[in-house]
């Protein structure tokens, strides 16, 4: 069994005192879709963001595609999340004054390819999400759809082993919505593991695994019957 991402009793406590993850022990093997649910303030961004290795438990120990995240140094860490992680945000996170192309191409900085190889590779990750004739548009000449799925492209156009979204539909009209979940489906299918958290109870019904995070503690962690 290949697992792709552990957290073991990990608990995470803000400076201000808030205990916003408590105890939280989880497993997410390669090649599975899982949808992280719960109510706002349930601990669902952080244990994304820890997930990522964006932010750090206060006890606990993580471990992504096998790694002990707490015993990398900062150098090696950097290199896992932007090479094995891709992130997808509610916000889209797109620099304003660039094309999708670029927006994309930026996603591969990190690999040290030209940038020649780094445009080839986003215009294929933008070909994959169905966006071959907007490569030049920036974000403000994009739809909100639009421009998640240029998003999705960054996310993917280093072929990561672990997509984490954090409410990736929740600024769009439930039709745009639905297209860019299917869109996160096609991208399991092909392999990738994906983790997106959705405050949304019927899209993450349609989801093959449904983890429910309640005042930060799991309350339930489900395959959902097909
Ligand atoms: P969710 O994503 O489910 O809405 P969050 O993980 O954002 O939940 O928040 C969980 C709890 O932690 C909330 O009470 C929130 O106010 C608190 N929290 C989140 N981020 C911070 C932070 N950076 N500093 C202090 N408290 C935070």
């Amino acid at each position: 069994m290949n697992e792709v991402l552990a957290l073991d009793a990990v608990s995470k406590r803000y400076p201000d005192g808030v205990v916003a993850l408590d105890d939280v022990s989880v497993s997410v093997t390669a090649g599975e879709l899982v949808a992280v649910v719960g109510p706002s303030g349930s601990g669902k961004s952080t244990m994304l963001n820890l997930a990522g290795t964006l932010d750090r438990p206060s006890s606990g120990r993580i471990m992504v595609d096998g790694h002990d995240v707490a015993a990398l140094p900062d150098r090696q860490l950097s290199a896992l999340r932007a090479g094995y992680i891709g992130f997808v945000f509610q916000q889209f996170h797109l620099a304003p004054g660039c094309g999708a192309l670029d927006n994309v191409a930026d996603g591969l900085l990190y690999t040290g390819a030209g940038l020649r190889e780094r445009r080839d590779r986003a215009a294929d990750a933008l070909r994959r999400v169905g966006l071959a004739r907007r490569l030049r548009h920036r974000p403000h000449e994009l739809s909100g759809g639009e421009r998640q799925r240029v998003a999705i492209a960054r996310a993917i156009v280093g072929d990561p082993g672990l997509v984490l979204a954090d409410e990736p539909t929740g600024n769009l009209d439930s039709a745009t919505g639905d297209g860019i979940m299917n869109m996160l489906r096609d991208l399991n299918a092909a392999g990738t593991t994906v983790l997106v958290i959705t405050h949304d109870q019927d899209l993450a019904r349609g989801l093959p695994r449904r983890i429910v995070l309640r005042d930060g503690r799991i309350v339930a962690d489900a395959a959902v019957a097909s």
